[in-house]
């Protein structure tokens, strides 16, 4: 037998979203906060267009599009740095960090991926309990010792959806050590709708030991593709942009993510209308009698604690994939009206 890292024999699976179908083939996947759009025409006209060049390697410092994210948000082009999803950009940062000794402190629940990168790269994860389905950011920074390296806030948090509001945020962020770097993963921000939530792009600028991750996966329609960037402080984004596999960001994932930019009006507008349905799910899910934090994010979460696989298996028979974490709770996605409306009705007889 070959050798392999100890640390694999323990480590979790990622369990990415399933797509279930019923006998009668009806398929709702509102498992993985993807985008329930059909990409935009001109998206799909951009990269037809790309295709033609796929012999050649892609521009390895995507300066094209690093260019547009800078010019879009109004930050410097050295505070980028891009990856192949902000899945990917996680990863690289704990490279930046990860050695044997480092702690990496993070709330739990919150998105799976954290604790996987975290034993990849040697460090030793530190979980935070939530206090009501959000971070419990005075736990949080009491958890930090001379050995923290990054602390990971996911804002609206994954998965329960959750918002950390902009005094607590800054509160947090001035009681932490300035040689520990913090991440905000805003994978979500484009549906944040309550005000008091704070923009991460704001935040970090007169701070240079935090970072921002955001992704085109979500809001922007893209998660086939693979692309995510972060936008931090030279010194970050440099140590970011070290570890990048070279070539990561594919050639169609840097035209799509441009032409996602151009066309964000229409993108935006889509956001919108799943924020909507959002408030309608939430709304209809409160009249049924479930308990459902407040949620900022295109997802809503039920607290199904033990039943919580015979809730997914329930929601199945409907169709409806949502993303259940044994014993804990489901996670489920906003979709289109149908797949809504499906998966209110698989929760309704549920709750009988
Ligand atoms: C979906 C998600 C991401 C983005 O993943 P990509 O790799 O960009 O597709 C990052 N962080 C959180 C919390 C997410 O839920």
């Amino acid at each position: 037998m070959p050798r392999f890292r100890t640390i694999l024999d323990t480590m979790p699976a990622y369990k990415p979203g399933k797509a279930v179908t019923t006998p009668d083939g009806r398929s709702y996947k509102l498992s993985s906060n993807e985008s329930p759009y059909d990409p935009l025409p001109s998206v799909v006209e951009a990269i037809a267009e790309g295709a033609r060049q796929i012999n050649r390697y892609p521009d390895p410092g995507a300066i094209k599009l690093t260019e547009a994210i800078a010019e879009r948000f109004g930050v410097p082009f050295g505070h980028i740095a891009l990856g192949a999803g902000s899945v990917t950009v996680a990863q690289q940062l704990f490279e930046t960090v990860g050695e044997p000794g480092a702690e990496v402190v993070y709330a739990w629940r919150s998105f799976e991926a954290y604790p996987l990168l975290a034993d990849l790269s040697g460090v030793t994860s530190v979980r935070v309990p939530l206090v009501e389905e959000n971070h419990d950011l005075d736990a949080m920074a009491e958890a930090i010792t001379p050995a923290t390296r990054m602390v990971f806030v996911c804002n609206p948090n994954n998965p329960t959806g959750t918002a950390i509001r902009e005094r607590e945020l800054v509160a947090f962020l001035d009681r932490v050590p300035q040689d520990v770097l913090v991440v905000l993963d805003e994978a979500y921000r484009e549906y944040v709708r309550d005000e008091s939530v704070p923009d991460g792009l704001t935040l970090y600028r007169d701070r240079p030991n935090v970072c921002v991750l955001r992704t085109f996966s979500k809001a922007y329609g893209l998660a086939g593709l693979r692309v995510g960037y972060l936008v931090g402080h030279e010194p970050v984004a440099e140590a970011v942009r070290k570890t990048i596999i070279p070539f990561a960001v594919n050639h169609l994932a840097q035209i799509a993510a441009i032409a996602s930019l151009k066309a964000e009006d229409e993108l935006l507008e889509r956001v919108d209308t799943v924020v909507k349905e959002r408030t309608r799910v939430r709304e209809t899910l409160i009249a049924q009698g479930w308990t459902v934090p407040p949620t900022e994010a295109n997802f809503v979460w039920l607290r199904t604690g033990e039943r919580t696989m015979e809730f997914a298996a329930a929601c199945a028979v409907e169709g409806v994939a949502v993303r259940p974490f044994a014993g804990e709770g489901a996670r489920i996605s906003i979709g289109d009206p149908e797949a809504n409306d499906a998966f209110l009705a698989a929760a309704a007889s549920f709750a009988e």
